[in-house]
């Protein structure tokens, strides 16, 4: 069936300005790391991609080695983009990085021009794509001057196969040395992708104030702690859940410290009339800090509960108060 999109996209989607740049986000973004590989379902890739479009969630975050296998998450969405979002280039943000391990011998990681030019071809191949809208250097690399890696990003950018620049998982120090050399080079850094939800409050000890302090946007990623700040865990473990088939969440984290957290987090969010995972994503924007929050979604249901979250009214003083005991410190 032909794929229409919504007319209604953009009444309720809140789009948010990424840093002191043009480029303005929604407040949730739908990432491609699980969920998208070469063992899933294509039916409900196709419907999780249709509905996300449709619910005004323009960006769609990828990297080369999402999968698995690596690659197969840039196929997949190159496959349905062709099959049902080409019409929609214009109205959407594509991203996807380089920086950890993707292919064999000294070229396939980390931060070198080398790996990072390499990497996004091969990525605008498998999508089909001519540009992405963000190139990003995934990780930090201590071998490798940070000019180096962020001349290529300016690159990837002069090139015209990608609009604008980010970095991912760099401290606060690293941040604001990306930030200057971008700005020297002409290509201001538009944002920065790292964890941050109630269960990873590190980046609130400097990384936040310095990319607030530089203008530069912020996208979080797990926001949802990967399944673990919603309710999916709280009486036992569903079948097909990310712990039953994901070396990144392992059952062991379901510690009892971990359901008495929870539950008290799901208390307050039943108190408020919502989803824990609603909660979740209006703490991580709370107080407009945060430019997205960056979700996965295993099916379309799921990212219709968690993209609600925007429905509700702000979270109170009070709320965030009542929240602290139970997040980590
Ligand atoms: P989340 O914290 O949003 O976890 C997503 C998982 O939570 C889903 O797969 C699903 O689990 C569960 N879930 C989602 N919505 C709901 C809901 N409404 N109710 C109940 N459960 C729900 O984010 P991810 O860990 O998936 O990361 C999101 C994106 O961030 C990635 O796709 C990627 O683009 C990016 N990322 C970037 C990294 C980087 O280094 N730059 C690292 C990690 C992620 P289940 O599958 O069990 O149904």
């Amino acid at each position: 069936d032909p794929y229409l999109a919504a007319e209604d996209r953009y009444e309720t989607m809140d789009y948010r300005r990424s840093g002191r740049s043009g480029l303005r986000l929604p407040g949730v973004s739908l990432g491609l790391w699980h969920n998208f590989g070469g063992a899933n379902d294509a039916d409900t890739m196709r419907e999780t991609l249709r509905t996300a479009f449709d619910l005004g969630v323009t960006h769609y975050d990828l990297a080369n080695n999402y999968g698995p296998p690596a690659g197969s998450a840039e196929t997949n969405f190159g496959t349905i983009f062709h099959q049902d979002l080409k019409p929609y280039r214009d109205e959407m943000i594509i991203s996807t990085k380089a920086g950890y391990y993707m292919w064999p011998g000294p070229y396939g990681e980390w931060g070198s021009r080398k790996t990072l030019l390499s990497s996004l071809d091969q990525s605008l191949t498998r999508m089909g794509l001519d540009y992405v809208d963000i190139y990003y250097h995934h990780r930090p690399d201590p071998d490798t001057p940070i000019e180096e890696s962020m001349m290529a990003l300016d690159q990837a950018v002069r090139s015209g196969k990608a609009l604008y620049a980010g970095i991912s998982n760099y401290n606060a120090e690293d941040t604001r040395e990306a930030v200057r050399i971008l700005r020297e080079l002409g290509t201001p850094l538009l944002i920065h992708q790292f964890s941050y939800s109630m269960y990873e409050r590190s980046p609130e000890e400097a990384l936040i104030g310095t990319l607030e302090d530089e203008g530069v946007g912020s996208i979080v990623f797990s926001p949802l702690a990967q399944g673990l700040l919603t309710d999916r865990y709280l009486n036992g473990v569903p079948e097909g859940s990310r712990v039953t088939h994901s070396q990144f969440l392992q059952e062991n984290q379901l510690s009892e410290t971990y359901l008495e957290r929870t539950r008290a987090l799901n208390d307050i969010a039943q108190q408020r009339g919502q989803s824990l995972a609603q909660l979740a994503i209006q703490w991580v924007l709370r107080k407009d800090r945060i430019t997205s929050a960056l979700v996965g979604a295993s099916s379309a249901a799921q990212l219709r509960n968690t993209v609600a979250a925007l429905d509700f009214p702000a979270l109170t003083d009070d709320e965030i108060a009542a929240i602290e005991p139970h997040a980590v410190h």
